[in-house]
């Protein structure tokens, strides 16, 4: 009996052959240069956000060169499945701008010409190519148990040799196509396997596209391509759908290029133009002394649902992982503050090589740039949205009056150098809080933040004297001149160097005079501008608030 009969065997119901599945999938007509590219996640889990990382990248290259980025939903190991993170996935990227072109588009919708895009539903197109390799005694079916498995692999370590099913442990490479054809015909079970034609005496050479020119063995393990339940293993089916979907790079995550011997030499044996590669550096996290991956368990921050919930704006986060994946996007930023982040383009050539450091802080830096760009309507908008999931009270308070909340975020905004007080809607509340008395009547006098060279009674004798000439009818010149005469008649100086010399001599600085009528509005010591602030106000609130202050 031949390799022919085994495989007829095996795969008596397959109809359509590996050659009417390349002729179903034509290769695209795209210009020159154009990346196919793709994001290929198990739906095991909800979204990390190194799932956005490498999303982002490969949506990029897409964009950039005018090709293709398709969504892939790698199902081949059901077991690991979580129920709704096929919609979770779908919906994260929209979230985050991430448009596919092609691929799964909900639950059980796709589009494009290249699917099915499931895994689970291209078992025929694997059973195909995989006949092909055992019609060719490249492939053939293994009948080992896992106690032989584990057997083997017991007696590989006591004998301090590489544990692995290959060369002579290959129990069944060898069957005779009729012994295996009767073990079959039993009902024996079976699992396919490679036969793999790998020497790990030979040396590949390969050139990442981030990682640059890399060497390894080549594979000589006999690994699994079809398991007991009729599906593929991941290296299998990658291999064929990234032939098939017509995949020009493949990039994805680091953890991957340990298999990349095992990638190279199934295309390889399958006939197929092995693509591009690039293997994204793991995101880390700087813990104490060290570095270490950024934990789905020990680091809130890995969850996409993180940035949703702090508030962070979609575009700081794609700011900041462009910045991680082109330090010099950082330069361009600030070379061209007022362009879309699409505009940069970004180069796998340029990125860093080892780990990938995330860092909140400057996250929160970028993050304070985006929003200080937006207009007062945006963050109006943004901060609603936000607050009507996170915040009601904030939500609520804010709507009541549009116009005053928008005056509010208008403040140091839409000018050359617009203020930078916000990180994430989550910073708001507690920059805005004093223009809601309903906020700001729930503070207590240990809430109170003074100038630090004032005591309590110092500031409400100030505020005694500033009250009855409180003016706000004239320039923001105007109203400060008067405070600081007032401020020079109660016995406080504009003089830095006079005061430095001689401080006994005076009660304070004009500034503890201004910081005194910020703390009794505000109760905070740092704000934006103080007189647009009253403006805002308006004098009686301004007059209620200074008498609150005195009598606390
Ligand atoms: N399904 C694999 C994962 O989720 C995809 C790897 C790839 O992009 O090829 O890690």
């Amino acid at each position: 009996m031949s390799y022919t009969d085994l495989a007829n065997t095996i795969f008596k119901d397959i109809t359509l052959s590996a050659e009417d599945y390349l002729k179903k999938y034509p290769k695209r007509q795209l210009k020159e240069g154009a990346k196919v590219v793709r994001y290929a996640p198990s739906p095991t889990g909800f979204q990390h956000i190194g799932g956005i990382f490498t999303a982002l990248i490969n949506e990029r290259l897409a964009s950039q060169s005018d090709g293709i980025f398709y969504l892939r939903i790698e199902d081949t190991d059901q077991k690991r499945e979580v129920a709704g993170a096929i919609e979770d996935t779908i919906k994260t990227m929209e979230s985050f701008n991430l448009h596919f072109n092609e691929g799964v588009t909900g639950e059980n919708t796709e589009i494009g010409n290249y699917g099915p895009y499931k895994q689970s539903e291209r078992g025929n197109i694997y059973k195909a190519f995989a006949k092909v390799l055992v019609e060719k005694g490249l492939a053939y079916p293994c009948f080992c148990s896992a106690e032989e498995l584990n057997a083997t692999r017991e007696e590989q370590t006591a004998n301090k040799i590489t544990p692995g099913y290959y060369g002579s442990y290959a129990k069944c490479r060898d069957l005779d196509p009729s012994v295996a054809i009767k073990r079959i015909n039993n009902g024996e079970p079976y699992i396919l396997r490679l036969k793999s034609p790998g020497n790990i005496n030979n040396k590949v050479e390969f050139h990442d596209l981030i990682k640059g020119d890399i060497s390894f063995p080549e594979n000589n393990v006999d690994i699994v391509i079809i398991k007991s339940d009729g599906l593929p293993t991941y290296h299998f089916a990658h291999a064929i759908d990234d032939a098939l979907m017509g995949t020009t790079d493949v990039i994805r995550g680091e953890e991957w290029l340990s298999s990349l011997p095992i990638h190279v030499q199934l295309f390889d044996v399958l006939g197929f133009d092995t693509p591009n590669y690039a293997h994204i550096p793991t995101i880390m996290k700087q813990d104490g002394g060290s570095k270490r991956k950024l934990s789905k368990r020990k680091d809130a921050e890995s969850a996409v649902s993180y940035y949703r919930e702090e508030g962070y704006p979609v575009t700081s986060v794609i700011e900041y992982l462009l910045n991680i994946i082109n330090s010099t996007f950082e330069t361009w930023r600030e070379e061209n503050p007022t362009l879309d982040y699409r505009e940069f383009e970004i180069s796998l050539d340029k990125m860093s090589k080892s780990g990938a450091l995330f860092d909140i802080v400057k996250l929160n830096d970028v993050s304070k740039n985006v929003i200080s760009k937006m207009k007062a309507s945006e963050v109006y908008d943004n901060y609603l949205a936000w607050s009507k999931e996170y915040d009601t009270e904030m939500a609520d308070l804010i709507s009541k009056d549009k116009d005053f909340a928008t005056a509010i975020f208008n403040i140091d905004r839409e000018v050359p150098k617009p203020r930078k007080d916000f990180g994430k809607w989550s910073d708001v509340k507690e920059k805005i809080f004093y223009f809601f008395d309903e906020l700001f009547n729930k503070e207590t006098i240990e809430n109170i933040e003074l100038p630090k060279s004032l005591t309590i009674e110092a500031a409400k004798e100030i505020i005694k004297e500033y009250m009855p000439i409180l003016d706000l009818n004239g320039t923001q010149e105007e109203w400060f001149a008067a405070l600081k005469e007032k401020a020079i008649e109660m016995g406080y100086t504009a003089d830095r160097k006079a005061f430095k010399k001689n401080p006994e001599a005076f009660k304070g600085m004009v500034s503890d005079v201004a910081g005194a009528v910020r703390s009794a509005i505000t109760h905070r010591t740092n704000t934006p501008d103080l007189y647009a602030i009253m403006q805002i106000l308006g004098k009686d609130k301004i007059i209620e608030r200074f008498e609150k202050f005195i009598n606390n």
